[in-house]
């Protein structure tokens, strides 16, 4: 049986995969017990790489539906050097060694000429430290110049690959735009991260098998899929949440046609469900951010799935992680 469901979906056959993604119970359990098998056959086994997230800045051009970082009349905010290079520090001293540094999009070009001076400095200070970023749609330049600090990732999700449904998901943006960004990524030979979110309105099983074809055309080192979480705030707050047993299918999947790829369990599975996280681990996961980086003051000012924000600290992080037979290691690739 599992040998089937591998070869189906590498075959990316989509009648099973539709029937895959609606998958509960015990045929629920079966999958995840083959991409489980299938990562720890892998070239990282049962390894996790556990990171630290720095949210440098609430300023973003875009107004994505689904994200309520843009919302009207927000307080905004951006890390200083200084405090961006303090929080570096901290998290070094606590034995970190990848760290994602996350923002809204901001072609400014101080903003760009800020997070390059901190990457440099912190990558100089600590040689074997890996910088993740996730800054958005940038210039070619900037991208090269941020690549010439010697940050060696970025991430760039394409949400949603079909043309119509992307321009309701983001409307400033198409994904022909989108995904000449990820390619400018890869050619500057940037370690790349992109995928889907899961459960989006109006998404459908065929919606969800096109991302599939696209990850699978891609050369990525990370992929991920984040569940929809619904919040207020923005313009897609009527719709509910995202199925969690949708995604958790989704990342079980992408596991299996990505042996070797980092996938994480991201906190948009851990709203209602207080193991989510570990469920994500339990499907094939194998990355595990801790929300330590960003300061306090400003957490509740980065909201992008939700006004009630899950923190997860190393101590959960690596409970769970310990708790699904799996090893935590300060990076992975
Ligand atoms: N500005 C950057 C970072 C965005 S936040 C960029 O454009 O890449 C990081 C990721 O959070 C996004 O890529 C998106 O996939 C996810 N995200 C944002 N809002 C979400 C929501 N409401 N539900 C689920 N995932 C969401």
């Amino acid at each position: 049986m599992s040998d089937n469901l591998i070869k189906y979906i590498r075959e990316i056959n989509e009648d099973k995969i539709k029937e895959v993604l609606q998958y509960k119970g015990e045929q629920q359990e079966k999958l995840f017990e083959t991409a489980r098998k299938v990562r720890n056959e892998g070239k990282f086994q049962n390894k996790v790489e556990l990171r630290s997230v720095i949210e440098l800045s609430n300023v973003c051009s875009q107004k994505c539906s689904y994200c309520s970082i843009s919302k009207d009349g927000k307080e905004i905010y951006t890390l200083s050097r200084e405090v961006t290079e303090e929080k570096i520090d901290n998290l070094a001293k606590k034995g970190r060694r990848t760290f994602l540094i996350q923002s809204g999009e901001n072609k400014n070009q101080k903003f760009i000429d800020d997070v390059s001076f901190c990457c440099e400095n912190a990558i100089k200070k600590y040689p074997d430290i890996k910088i993740v970023l996730c800054l958005g749609n940038l210039s070619d330049k900037q991208y090269k110049q941020l690549k010439e600090t010697g940050a060696q990732r970025y991430i760039l999700k394409f949400e949603t690959s079909n043309p119509e449904h992307h321009k309701f998901c983001r409307p400033n943006d198409t994904i022909e735009n989108r995904l000449d960004r990820i390619q400018t990524l890869i050619d500057l030979g940037f370690q790349v991260g992109s995928g889907n979110i899961a459960g989006l309105p109006k998404q459908t099983l065929g919606n969800l098998i096109e991302d599939l074809k696209l990850i699978d055309k891609l050369n990525l080192s990370m992929v991920s899929s984040t569940r929809f979480i619904s919040n207020k705030f923005s313009k897609f707050g009527e719709y509910p949440d995202g199925d969690i047993d949708l995604t958790l299918n989704f990342l079980a999947i992408l596991r299996i046609l990505k042996p070797d790829c980092l996938i994480p369990s991201t906190t948009s599975l851990a709203f209602d469900k207080k193991n989510g996280q570990k469920r994500g681990l339990t499907a094939g996961c194998n990355t595990i951010t801790i929300h330590d980086g960003t300061p306090k003051e400003f957490e509740n000012k980065y909201s992008i799935y939700s006004s009630e924000r899950f923190s997860p600290q190393e101590l959960y992080c690596r409970e769970i992680i310990e708790e699904c037979g799996m090893i935590s290691e300060s990076y992975l690739i």
